[in-house]
């Protein structure tokens, strides 16, 4: 496994994290720990969870593996996170996470998903950002960071005052292009950078033969290709991918062992290749999920993506037999653009579904 320093902190990070949000079965909370052990036992020492992944389950988890690691005498850092807008709420979900996680102390802690500028002001406003850095001085958290799905070229707003020690960023080899320049600002502040969704949604792995041209080389499974795309950026200290099970982890941690090169040149080609044929496509990141409808928006959107990247069945067939879902639902869409606002990728959802109903891609 290798290792790279965290931004300027003293911390090295395996270059392969532990997403903690896609246990195959959360409610065993033995059988998940073993799942984090085995990564352990594999090199990975960046444990990435959060208070709300797997229905609050996550965090327990994490502090029950925490408890055999401690044990074995080496380093490892575990990343939680807080979306709370005022000082009492960091607060409050700060200690909840400390008692769930059994630490004294947390390695990463997050200013959790910043949407949008309006709450990034808010976050400041509300105490949100001074209580982490007060937890910080406390010694309750190491370092603050912050994780934000704002377009690149925004994300240096949050980064210019020095709150923080890192960013988390949504980043892969189909989204590169929209979301490099936030890669390179962090860089620039010597900040930490942990990506996240690095094989798109899982869009990247089952759409091989759209995607094969971001391979380098023929033999390479999907996965080590988006991994391979990733680890060869020097501005990215780890790449947190979520693991259901040891296979997972093994495949993981396979993929990232290639140590094949970047071939001069690749890059500008997916560039060309991105820019020219796949506009932008829904991740799954499912941040569109509070409709005040309820209409599962990402489920919509998933099916749309059919229609960027010309895959052969059409998106009716998606939406019943992967989703078990009518396109009718769309007729309780109010339009009150609330999905659009959050939408990560800054997808033109309305439009999307309008094409839905027609069969018509735009
Ligand atoms: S625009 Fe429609 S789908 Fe989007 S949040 Fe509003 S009601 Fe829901
Ligand atoms: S529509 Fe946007 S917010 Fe919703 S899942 Fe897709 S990328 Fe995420």
């Amino acid at each position: 496994m290798e290792y790279r320093p965290y931004g300027k902190t003293d911390a090295k990070v395996s270059v392969l994290g532990f997403g903690a949000m896609r246990f195959a079965h959360p409610e065993d909370t033995e059988d998940s720990a073993a799942t984090v052990l085995h990564a352990f036992e594999k090199g990975v020492n960046y444990f990435d969870t959060a208070p709300g992944y797997c229905e609050d389950q996550s965090e327990i988890i994490i502090g029950r593996a925490v408890v055999e690691m401690i044990k074995s005498g080496r380093p490892f850092y575990v990343s939680t996170k807080s979306g709370g807008k005022t000082a009492g709420d960091v607060r409050r979900d700060l200690e909840t996470s400390l008692r769930r996680l059994g630490l004294e102390t947390i390695d990463f802690y997050h200013c959790w998903c910043v949407m949008t500028l309006e709450d990034w002001r808010n976050r400041l406003s509300g105490g949100a950002v001074r209580e982490i850095l007060k937890a910080r001085d406390e010694g309750l958290i190491r370092h603050s960071v912050v994780s934000t799905h704002l377009p690149g070229p925004e994300i240096h707003h949050l980064l210019e005052d020095g709150y923080f020690e890192g960013v988390t960023l949504g980043y892969s080899a189909i989204n590169f292009i929209y979301r490099e320049a936030g890669i390179r600002a962090a860089a620039d502040r010597g900040l930490g950078v942990t990506v996240m969704n690095p094989l798109g949604g899982g869009i990247i792995p089952q759409n091989e033969e759209t995607f094969s041209f971001i391979k380098t080389n023929p033999d390479q499974s999907m996965v080590e290709a988006g991994l391979q795309f990733l680890k060869a950026q020097p501005g990215i200290s780890t790449l947190i991918a979520g693991f259901r099970n040891r296979a997972d982890v093994d495949d993981a941690v396979r993929a990232v062992g290639q140590d094949a090169p970047y071939p001069a040149g690749h890059m500008e080609s997916l560039r060309r290749k991105l820019r020219d044929h796949f506009d932008r496509l829904c991740t799954v990141c499912t941040y569109c999920r509070d409709c005040p409808e309820g209409i599962e928006v990402w489920k919509y959107m998933e099916a749309a993506n059919y229609f960027m990247i010309r895959a052969s069945d059409t998106p009716f067939d998606r939406l019943k037999w992967h989703w078990d879902k009518k396109i009718d639902e769309l007729d309780r869409c109010t339009q009150c653009r609330l999905c659009e606002e959050v939408c990560t990728q800054r997808l033109p959802i309305l439009e999307r579904f309008g094409q839905l109903r027609t069969g018509k891609p735009g």
